[in-house]
């Protein structure tokens, strides 16, 4: 599994995993990767949509940033409304860094620009082949594998990373806790494909009393829409005639993550070590920056610190978005008037605008120590 350097296997070719595997690469390694689908998520789903500027930063060195900054929508402003009247607008170069604070992408696209970069290492995931258990002392796992055609093979990798997602057979292999909470809200998703290319620059909420319904841009001529709220469709107000109805999902939110991300030579990376709302859309970033912070620190030998370095980051996520998403879910039409008035307020303040920003963009957690200069 690698000329030199110890051999690494990956669970799961999501954007943690493929990130993990591109980042070994570029660092010498040659890392196995598996996944249990049959490909990378369709394009139609678009999942994750938000690219933050941490990713950007952190997917630089490997050159995907280029490729992102190509092909994906440019939000220049966010902007909350409450009917007609704007409540407030920030410009998203506020966050001031090297990039906007986010870009519009869907998960799939992502993935497909990951496989890219790896395949230039020669390296593509085993799809169709699944890790059905990890057994065995974590400083030397013994990890059973199921291929396509039933066959069963049993892997004693040097490390191995659990990216699994949130279902982790790896997290639960070794009985890692994942203890949290199940909100009661729903969140609705829909993404609407229109005749003619809409506005795809801006990223749009209007509050009601009580939910909000949001939208983004997925590509030029397709909105999503993310709403708390179950009619979220008759309060659409399309901006073009809509050609179909690409996707539509619904969720329930759950704040979960592990209390620890590595046992032995065993280390968890994204959703299989933490699951939050989609208010800021920081969850595939988040995981995208645990594997860069893994790949760098196997690289250096650091491997056991991976988990007191990135626990503050996960913990810090955990709280603004867990924030966030009380404040879009109240319930009670007293406090929403009042955040109604006063956040907008708040907002036009400068510094707390653009702090606000900042956390969108990924820059309130540890900038990668790898990248000259990175925020
Ligand atoms: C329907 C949906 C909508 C979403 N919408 C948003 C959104 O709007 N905003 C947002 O920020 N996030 C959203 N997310 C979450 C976002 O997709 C995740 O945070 C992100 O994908 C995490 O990446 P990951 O690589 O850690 O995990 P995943 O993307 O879940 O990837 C895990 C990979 O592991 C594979 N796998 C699982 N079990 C095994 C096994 N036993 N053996 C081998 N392979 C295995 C899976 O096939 C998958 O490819 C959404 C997720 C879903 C499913």
């Amino acid at each position: 599994m690698g000329e030199g350097r110890p051999g690494v296997l990956i669970a799961g070719a999501g954007p943690s995993g493929l990130t993990a595997g591109l980042e070994l690469c570029r660092r010498g390694f040659s890392p196995r990767i598996v996944d249990s689908e049959s490909g990378p998520a369709p394009m139609e789903e678009s999942r994750a949509l938000g690219v933050n500027a941490r990713t950007l930063t952190l997917l630089s060195p490997s050159g995907v940033t280029d490729r992102i900054l190509g092909v994906a929508q440019h939000i220049t402003h966010f902007r909350v409304r409450s009917g007609s009247a704007l409540l407030f607008e920030l410009d998203t170069g506020r966050a001031a860094g090297a990039y906007r604070a986010i870009q519009a992408m869907p998960q799939g696209l992502m993935e497909r620009l990951l496989l890219a970069a790896l395949r230039e290492y020669d390296v593509e995931p085993e799809w169709n082949t699944r890790v059905e258990a990890v057994a065995g002392d974590p400083t030397e796992p013994v990890v059973s594998i199921r291929h396509a055609d039933g066959a069963t093979e049993s892997v004693r990798p040097d490390f191995l990373i659990g990216a699994d997602g949130a279902h982790s057979v790896v997290r639960k292999s070794l009985g890692f806790g994942f203890p949290g909470e199940a909100l009661e809200t729903c969140f609705y998703l829909a993404d609407y494909r229109y005749e003619h290319p809409v506005d795809a620059r801006v990223a749009d909420i209007e509050v009601f009393n009580p939910g909000i319904l949001g939208h983004l841009p997925v590509t030029p001529d397709t909105l999503r829409y993310i709403s708390t709220l179950s009619d979220y469709e008759s309060r659409i107000v399309h901006p073009d005639k809509v050609v179909e109805e690409v996707w539509r999902s619904e969720f329930r939110v759950h704040f979960r993550h592990v209390e620890s991300m590595s046992r032995g030579n065993v280390f968890l990376a994204g959703d299989a070590a933490h699951i939050h709302s989609p208010a800021g859309a920081r969850g595939m970033n988040l995981g995208i920056e645990d594997a860069c912070w893994l790949a760098y620190l196997l690289s250096e030998g650091r491997q056991q610190e991976y988990s007191s370095l990135r626990m503050p980051a996960v913990r810090q996520v955990m709280k603004v978005t867990y924030r966030l998403t009380a404040f879009i879910t109240m319930k009670n039409p007293l406090l929403i008037g009042l955040r109604n008035r006063i956040v907008p307020m708040l907002l036009r303040i400068p510094p707390i605008g653009t702090r606000l920003l900042r956390g969108v963009a990924g820059y309130d957690t540890p900038p990668p120590p790898w990248i000259a200069g990175a925020e």
